[in-house]
């Protein structure tokens, strides 16, 4: 039997290499850094004191790929969230505060409720979605609903970037339409706002680690591939940073699961992703809150979400890359001040705060990337692709990675030539 080597230990090769050991293959992962989990990590903080994320990560129960993940590596019960989907949101310009909450059939009967709208919204306002529906592959989220009125601010604008990381003016519409349809029409069910309980080492990366080396599989860390040599049809040879050389055997496969600019280094004349989008996060450790866990969406601030888990109330700031040149005491500053006001808890000094800037959180998700984003076959019989950036019709996601693993798994498992 041959060996799949599957290049990065983030969700997408992770999700590969749990579906390959679940068809009995052996899995070989690579991967650069010193810990699993790539862009989806956590880490214990010297400063706040605890373990917290590199940023909040928000999943949808209509993410069935995520929890079936979960499922398989033995971490269902991993992620929390409310009974029944509901978003409050708060307005730091007008200081209203409402709650999206979806019905639960699939047809959105709740918008013809006035007091279950967004405030200021008129019913033939939410025909935009029929517009985002018939998106072209070439219009942004904007050029389909508009760029304006109490509608596009006070839910498409926050949507979009919570979605696709970038303005509505910039991101595809296409990826916009695919998370409503998988979710939000999809009735209440499947657009419960979920979270990590613990952290997310704990809900994914840690379980996963686990369920590969007790079925055989192997990570390496610390091991950079730094050159994949060819011959003919075949990727022939993986050789590392640090010098090793490793010589495929007929049998063997290989999975790139790392970041477009990456794979581009490593893979000749690969159509893949330009550009990306930073997200800001600002942990703070908040002494006497009450142990609750939840989110509030926020407009007219510079925060966009607020996640509060026990006592560490986290900021999430999308598209933020101008936002990331900040040094981070000011970051901090200002977004205190905004996380003050919401809790009400405008008397607290600031709290002790880390302030984390993924300056390449996700491939900027613009109409033009959207038709760069490459399959899981390469030209090459024995090299397949994953990876947030791959072509799987959804944004950058969780639910998109772990998609694109499974994706990669079934290429090798069908692939006549390395069985
Ligand atoms: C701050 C932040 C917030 C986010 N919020 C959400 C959210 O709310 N909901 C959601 O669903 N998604 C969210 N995401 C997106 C989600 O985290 C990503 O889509 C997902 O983690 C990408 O996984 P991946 O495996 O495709 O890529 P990565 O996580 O980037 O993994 C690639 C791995 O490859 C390794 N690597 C790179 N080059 C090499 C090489 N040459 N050799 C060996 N290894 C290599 C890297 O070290 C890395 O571990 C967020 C991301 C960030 C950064």
């Amino acid at each position: 039997m041959g060996c799949v080597h599957v290049i990065g230990a983030g969700l997408s090769g992770l999700s590969a290499a749990v579906s390959l050991a679940c068809r009995g293959k052996r899995v070989l992962i690579h991967e650069a850094s010193g810990h699993a989990g790539g862009r989806c990590r956590s880490y214990d903080d010297a400063n706040l004191g605890c373990r917290i994320d590199n940023g909040n990560h928000l999943l949808l129960s209509g993410n069935t790929a995520a929890l079936s993940f979960l499922e398989t590596i033995g971490a269902d019960g991993a992620l929390t969230g409310p009974e029944r989907a509901a978003f409050p949101f708060v307005d730091l310009d007008s200081g209203k505060r409402w709650t999206v909450a979806p019905g639960t059939g699939r047809i959105p009967w709740w918008i013809a409720v006035p007091s279950s709208r967004v405030p200021g919204t008129r019913l033939r306002e939410y025909a935009s979605i029929l517009r985002l529906a018939r998106a072209t592959p070439g219009q942004t989220v904007a050029d389909c609903i508009g760029g304006e009125g109490a509608l596009f601010r006070l839910f498409w604008e926050p949507l979009t970037l919570a979605a696709l990381n970038m303005s509505p003016h910039e991101g595809a519409a296409s990826l916009l339409w695919a998370v409503v349809r998988e979710t939000f029409l999809a009735g209440e069910a499947a657009c419960r706002p979920l979270m990590a309980r613990d952290c997310l080492n704990r809900a994914f990366i840690k379980p996963s680690v686990q369920f590969l080396t007790a079925r055989g599989g192997q990570i390496r860390f610390h091991k950079r591939l730094g050159e994949i040599t060819y011959k003919e049809s075949r990727a022939e040879t993986l050789r590392f940073a640090d010098g090793e050389t490793l010589v495929l055997t007929d049998k063997d496969t290989v999975i790139v699961a790392v970041p477009p600019a990456s794979a581009a280094l490593l893979i000749p004349n690969l159509r893949c992703p330009e550009g990306s989008r930073a997200i800001v996060n600002v942990h703070f450790r908040v002494e006497g809150l009450n142990g609750n866990t939840g989110i509030i969406g926020i407009v007219g601030g510079v925060c966009h979400w607020i996640f509060v888990r026990g006592d560490i109330v986290s900021v999430t700031i999308s598209a933020a890359d101008a936002l990331a040149e900040f040094p981070s005491e000011r970051i901090a500053h200002l977004t205190w001040s905004e996380v003050a006001r919401i809790l009400e808890h405008q008397n607290l000094p600031m709290a002790p705060y880390r302030v984390i800037k993924e300056k390449r959180a996700t491939f900027a998700q613009s109409p033009a990337n959207v038709r760069r984003r490459h399959g899981v076959e390469t030209a090459w019989r024995n090299l397949f692709l994953a990876g947030d950036w791959t072509d799987t019709g959804l944004p950058a996601t969780i639910e998109g990675s772990i998609r694109s693993g499974r994706t990669a798994a079934d290429a090798v498992q069908h692939c006549t030539s390395c069985t």
